[in-house]
């Protein structure tokens, strides 16, 4: 089968554990991967909210070097464009598309962008879960987008970066969606009106109900081009001890029924946190692929969310 992901941290975390990403204990590496007909993976370096200014940016680097030395002993391609991605596949190779999850990378400058943009990122989350240089994010007091990440969206578009609004605060989600004039993505997110339905109590349910998008969201991403990857975060998904597939499932066909049949594509979070058994490992995604063609999902439908909703996502974009 084919298989678009637009969002894990194994980066870091294989980093972080003195791991490789071509073979490791974790949820995702490129041996398992190679068993895809066709691959395309967003790998996000992670900016974790302790590090700002210099030290975020040195982070950065540190982990962008590392993992340019695995895709190249492993033959992974990392990609900058819509043609670079259809070479790579068209090789065989896993079509790597290199992420930051933080704009606090940038320590509040401007020329880090282009210098992101040089390197071979093309998608920046625009904050993690707390306030930094741009803008609010999910568990911080939230508010509107700030000048300097009305600044970085505005030149995002223009070099044909891809704005991530997954970790977001709602104010600033429709901030940046007033100030991009191209698609936006949420890379990795679930619906907060399944949560609210599913989720019984807890003090985690206020993040992370907070941290999905609500129908409005959905509604406006899908109206502005705009494309959602599937959390498989178990918290994001649900609490009950069933939330596995069948959680995925009420997640999914919930954001479809929102927002239509091209907005939604998959954004595992692999390496990013914890995850319900049956969906904690690349592995698994076929077995996730038939779950959903056994429940009413079309095969069109599955070969859209699994793959080509991202690859055309990519097209438009990049
Ligand atoms: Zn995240």
């Amino acid at each position: 089968m084919r298989f678009l992901d637009l969002h894990c941290d194994t980066v870091t975390e294989c980093r972080k554990r003195r791991l490789s990403v071509k073979c490791n204990p974790l949820h995702l590496d490129f041996d398992r991967g190679a068993a895809f007909s066709e691959w395309v993976q967003t790998f996000a370096v992670w900016i974790p909210d302790e590090l700002r200014g210099d030290a975020a940016w040195s982070y950065y680097l540190d982990n962008a070097a590392f993992f340019e030395c695995e895709c190249s002993e492993s033959g992974a391609t990392v990609c900058r464009t819509y043609d670079e991605i259809r070479n790579a596949l068209a090789d065989g190779k896993c079509a790597a598309v290199f992420a930051v999850e933080g704009g606090a990378v940038l320590g509040g400058r401007i020329n880090r962008l282009y210098e992101l943009y040089r390197i071979g990122v093309r998608i920046l989350t625009l904050t993690w879960n707390a306030e930094n240089e741009l803008g609010f994010g999910c568990q911080s007091a939230g508010g509107r987008l700030k000048p300097f990440g009305t600044d970085v969206v505005r030149a995002m578009d223009e070099l044909g970066m891809i704005a991530d609004v997954s970790h977001l605060d709602r104010v600033g989600f429709y901030d940046v969606l007033d100030t991009s004039r191209r698609p936006v993505l949420a890379s990795h997110s679930t619906s907060a009106a399944v949560l609210e339905r599913t989720r019984k109590d807890g003090t985690d349910k206020v993040f992370s109900v907070r941290r999905a998008l609500d129908d409005g969201q959905i509604r406006a991403l899908s109206e502005r081009g705009g494309l959602i990857g599937l959390n498989f975060c178990r918290s994001f998904l649900g609490d009950s001890p069933d939330d596995g597939f069948d959680a995925a499932l009420r997640h999914a066909s919930h954001i479809l029924e929102i927002g239509g049949e091209s907005v939604l594509a998959v954004g595992s979070d692999f390496d990013g946190c914890e995850i319900h058994p049956e969906l904690a490992g690349i592995e698994y995604i076929p077995r996730l692929y038939a779950y959903f063609t056994e429940h009413g999902f079309s095969r069109v439908l599955c070969e859209k969310i699994f793959f080509e909703n991202g690859l055309h996502f990519f097209k438009n974009v990049l």
